[in-house]
């Protein structure tokens, strides 16, 4: 038996935020970051659409990028005073990813990570109080997904939490708060969106129901990612849209490796973090390559949904990946590792532990092609160096 689980409710479209003042309850939270939702006015707005439903309103600020363990328990015992019936979570992918660990100490403050960490094991949420999530950026889409990461610092782990029971009740797709997002930002969340949807249409858990969501995902950040790069507002709505899209087929059909690399390359290196869509952009058309030997019929329907031509398989495979390397050059990501700025001594040093990192990432069991540490160290050579992809 298989699962196929979304938000009850998707509201969006230009001022879609007013519907926060329509939710019927007593109290919310709203979990933020840093001050960007602040700065333009979009929490302010939300705290007064609240008030608005009747609600008294409480804030959690200051979420950091990368949530870690200590501010997620800050918020949970915020949450236990203040006894919320509504989360409220605005911004990018951390305060929202917060706000989802939050809720499960919030409602079960006897759990632990390393009891959440299981896959698929939450106790039943929702005793308490139920989840909106305000995207500003469009990649992430945790707004729709089951997924939350959140680091222990002391530890220096990644917990990446993956439960239905984290999936949003309500997701909030207003384009006028991803208007907000710079040109960089714009770039790498949009490939962060495409590989999504890549992976999930070619995972081994792609379903009829997946399948539709990430061709026309796929076909939505190809149309739209290079306008709204350069900020065309209405190109910027559709990615916020197509991103969702791409969400809504990878929180049911998982990824594969080319997040498994980037989850384990992202803050490995001295010389500074790769960003993940970016991070993601770079792998994309290596693994396709390497997953081709697999998965190729799956990737040329992937090529012919979005208009290449080609006569075989063989070259409809080839013409996506050369889509994506142009892409890649129009948004300003580089090809290869070394070009990102990557020290070579000390990927030659690393390689071959992230290779064991990677092979053992959550992404990695629904990849289409079987992969081993040796593969691995082979792939991320191939995306350091720029090498071809022929094993
Ligand atoms: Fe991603």
């Amino acid at each position: 038996m298989s699962r196929f689980t979304l938000p009850r409710d998707l509201y969006y479209g230009k001022g879609s935020l007013e519907i926060l003042k329509t939710l019927k309850g007593k109290k919310a939270i709203v979990v933020v970051g840093g001050g960007s939702m602040k700065r333009f006015g979009f929490l302010d707005k939300t705290v007064s659409y609240l008030k608005e439903a009747g609600m008294e309103v409480k804030l959690f600020e200051n979420v950091e990028p990368d949530p870690s363990v200590e501010t997620v328990m800050r918020g949970a015992e915020a949450m236990r005073d203040f006894g919320p019936d509504w989360i409220v979570s605005i911004g990018g992918g951390s305060p929202i990813d917060a706000a989802k660990a939050m809720w499960a100490f919030y409602e079960y403050p006897e759990t632990t990570f390393e009891q959440l960490i299981t896959p698929f094991s939450f106790p039943e949420l929702r005793q308490k109080a139920r989840f909106v999530a305000i995207p500003s950026t469009s990649g992430t889409a945790t707004e729709v997904t089951a997924f939350s990461v959140i680091t222990d610092y002391k530890k220096g782990i990644k917990y990446p939490l993956a439960d239905y029971n984290i999936t949003p009740d309500i997701a909030v797709l207003d384009p006028e708060i991803a208007e907000t997002m710079p040109p960089k930002l714009t770039a790498h969340t949009g490939m962060d969106a495409l590989t999504h949807a890549v992976e999930a249409y070619v995972s081994t858990l792609n379903s009829p129901f997946t399948d539709p969501l990430a061709l026309k995902a796929i076909d939505m950040v190809f149309k739209y990612l290079p306008d709204s790069y350069n900020g065309d507002k209405g190109a910027r709505e559709q990615m916020h849209y197509g991103q969702c899209l791409a969400g809504m087929a990878f929180t049911n059909a998982l990824l594969g490796i080319v997040h498994s690399m980037a989850h384990k390359t992202g803050a490995a290196f001295s010389t500074g973090h790769i960003p993940h869509g970016c991070a993601n952009a770079i792998y994309l058309p290596y693994v396709i390559k390497y997953n081709a030997k697999n998965a190729e019929a799956r990737y040329a329907d992937i090529a012919r949904f979005v208009g290449l031509e080609g006569a075989s398989d063989a070259e409809l495979v080839k013409k996506l990946c050369g889509r994506i390397d142009e892409y890649n050059q129009k948004l300003g990501i580089p090809k290869t590792l070394k070009e990102f700025g990557i020290n070579e001594t000390e990927f030659k040093e690393k390689v071959s532990k992230i290779a064991e990192l990677a092979f053992s990432d959550a992404c990695t069991g629904s990849n289409p092609r079987a992969v081993m540490p040796a593969d691995m160290e082979k792939l991320l050579n191939c995306v350091y160096y720029g090498t071809e992809v022929n094993f």
